[in-house]
């Protein structure tokens, strides 16, 4: 039985203006996802959308669509976008699905039967010319946030789960897992925010929200969202439904990668769920850090929002996903830049790693025609050591959820690999007949330095990582994770193939 490895980002709301802010996580997601392929593991790579609530119920009729009709436009938009970033994912699941449907109905009973679902009255705010529902928390001012008009009162029956009552199991629970809130910053906001001051039982249905997921025992109640969305992680996996039988073998998940807004959602209210549904609780929750435009954060209102299609058609999709993982701190804010883009395209992309490729291949070429002899010299292990090095702690970082790091530790085995070209001066050795075997043994070091170097950027750039194992023609078992740690396997006299340019420099 191959390891398996369960790994979800949050379903997206149906939004027409997701941004690079969005991306990060998914990107971040699907690195993960494809490292552990490539080591061996099974992997379930869990996305989808989120797509009921009034919002969605409000903004379709603005449009003259069914809610329905509305998102389907724009769950395919989505779709189109994880395709353009090369996401990875091995199921997309809807919240409209209909096995999502019977899977939440279930959920929702079996909470209920167990006595943690009682009826209760939600009080709360109304904009009537919005017709919104609002919180008090929602309110700018007092005021109606969208269309800052006074809003009036309202109430209205509705359910409400006994969150208050898994207070001490959740805190037990912390204590016993002291990884499961990542990093240690979110979860102190957590136990501060919300655990000290003791929690409260929440509102999981309404009765004037009708775009949702019916209570099966008593129709006029709608799923509150938050309900309906997070059990989209299980009935994904085929948790009471049909459609899929996969709950056993992946759950529970390896990683839910969250941003740090919805922390509460997954840290708190999800973990209570499971625990009255009698199930295992997840390995670990992560809660990254915002991409921030200029200091602030991306959002339509503010006018600052990259377009992701747009940055990939400029600059690379490979690009665009190297500079999420190395840029932004993992767990911590990030900071978003045309400039800061740009040097890294042309630092790290173009000259070094680019650079590299290319001046190795051109030298085969050369002074081989693309086919070393079987004959080399010049054995030496500078570069084997390095290359082991880095494997080892790049293996760390990864594991330690960390990509900016991971990606640090490539960059050192490229530094070496261009430090030794300029060491070894292969241009001298070709000038020298004597010194033909080895001239063709520094050759062989830097193909085979260019093949762990292409294995390893797989994850975060897949596309260039193709690129590079083309045009070193290399087989299938060459290009494991596996196989990376061991110098040497690439064959003397394996025929090189020409290639283009992998990052051109961008001019500013
Ligand atoms: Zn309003």
């Amino acid at each position: 039985m191959p390891k398996t490895f369960y790994i979800t980002t949050p379903i997206y709301y149906p939004s027409d203006n997701l941004h690079l802010g969005h991306c990060y996580t998914t990107v971040a997601a699907d690195a993960l996802a494809r490292y552990k392929r490539l080591q061996g593991f099974e992997v379930m790579f869990l996305t989808g959308t989120d797509e009921h609530g009034q919002k969605i119920e409000a903004k379709a009729l603005s449009v003259g669509s069914t809610p329905k009709e509305y998102v389907d436009e724009i769950v395919a938009s989505i779709q189109k976008l994880w395709a353009k970033l090369n996401i990875s994912f091995d199921r997309f699941v809807r919240t409209t699905d209909d096995y999502h449907v019977q899977s939440v109905q279930a959920i929702f009973k079996k909470l209920y039967e167990n006595g943690d679902i009682y009826k209760g009255n939600y009080t709360g705010k109304y904009c009537q010319p919005c017709e919104t529902f609002l919180t008090d928390y929602q309110l700018v001012n007092g005021k109606c946030p969208d269309c800052n008009r006074e809003v009036i009162d309202f109430s209205e029956e509705a359910y409400f789960f006994k969150l208050s009552k898994y207070q001490k199991q959740l805190q037990e629970f912390f204590n016993s897992a002291p990884d499961f809130i990542s990093p240690p910053s979110r979860k102190n906001e957590m136990l501060k925010n919300f655990m000290e001051l003791g929690l409260e039982d929440v509102c999981v249905s309404r009765t004037s929200i009708s775009w949702g997921i019916p209570v099966d025992f008593n129709t006029k109640h709608t799923v509150y969202v938050w309900i309906d969305a997070l059990s989209n992680y299980i009935s994904a996996l085929g948790f009471a439904n049909d459609k899929y039988d996969d709950f056993e073998k992946f759950w529970p998940c390896d990683l839910h990668l969250v941003g740090k807004e919805i922390m509460r959602f997954h840290a708190i209210i999800w973990p209570a769920m499971l625990l009255s549904l009698g199930l295992p609780l997840p390995k670990k929750i992560f809660g990254h850090g915002w991409l921030l435009f200029d200091g602030d954060k991306m959002s339509k209102s503010k006018g600052n929002i990259v377009d992701p299609i747009k940055l990939c058609d400029l600059y690379g999709v490979d690009a665009i996903r190297y500079f999420l993982l190395r840029e932004m701190p993992f767990g911590d804010d990030g900071l978003f830049s045309n400039s800061a883009l740009i040097t890294r395209i042309n630092t790290n992309l173009a000259n070094d790693l680019g650079n590299l490729v290319s001046r190795t291949t051109t030298m085969a070429f050369k002074y081989f025609d693309g086919l070393l002899p079987e004959e080399k010299a010049f054995e030496e292990n500078t570069l084997r050591e390095v290359c082991k090095a880095a494997i080892r702690e790049m293996e760390q970082f990864m594991d330690d959820l960390n990509p900016p790091r991971a990606l640090g530790e490539i960059w050192k085995v490229v530094n070496a690999a261009n430090r030794y070209v300029d060491e070894t001066a292969p241009w001298a050795l070709a000038k020298d007949p004597t010194q033909n075997s080895k001239l063709a043994g520094v050759l062989y070091n830097l193909l085979e330095v260019l093949r762990v170097i292409s294995v390893l950027i797989t994850p975060i750039m897949p596309e260039s990582a193709a690129k590079i194992q083309k045009q070193l023609n290399l087989p299938e078992h060459l290009c494991t994770w596996e196989s990376a740690k061991i110098w040497g396997q690439t064959p003397s006299s394996n025929p090189l193939n020409k290639g283009d340019i992998l990052f051109p420099r961008i001019e500013k």
